[in-house]
């Protein structure tokens, strides 16, 4: 039997930092650093490439994982495994 995940943060955290990883331009661009909570990667912001251009606001960073699940460091929120694990229990796991 998997034990089920036991998250660190709180779901209010993990929500409230589910709003950094769009339309993150600025954010990502004055990080020294910034993880992928769909594959854990942790680099630098000068590694994203890819933009996803919205209709309104600024673009959203892609991780060369091809999903728009990159936080910077700038956002206040702590970018380390623990972290992206468990965001990405919280928003990718069904
Ligand atoms: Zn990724």
């Amino acid at each position: 039997m998997p034990k089920p995940y036991k998250f660190t943060f709180t779901n209010k955290i993990l929500t409230a930092a589910h709003k950094h990883c769009t339309n993150n331009y600025d954010a990502i661009c004055s990080s020294k650093i910034c993880g992928c909570f769909y594959c854990l990667e942790i680099f630098s912001p000068d590694k994203v490439d890819h933009w996803l251009e919205e209709g309104s606001g600024q673009s959203t960073a892609l991780c060369y994982c091809g999903i728009d699940a990159v936080i910077g460091g700038q956002s206040g929120y702590p970018i380390n495994k623990t972290f992206l694990s468990d965001m990405h229990n919280r928003w990718f796991s069904y």
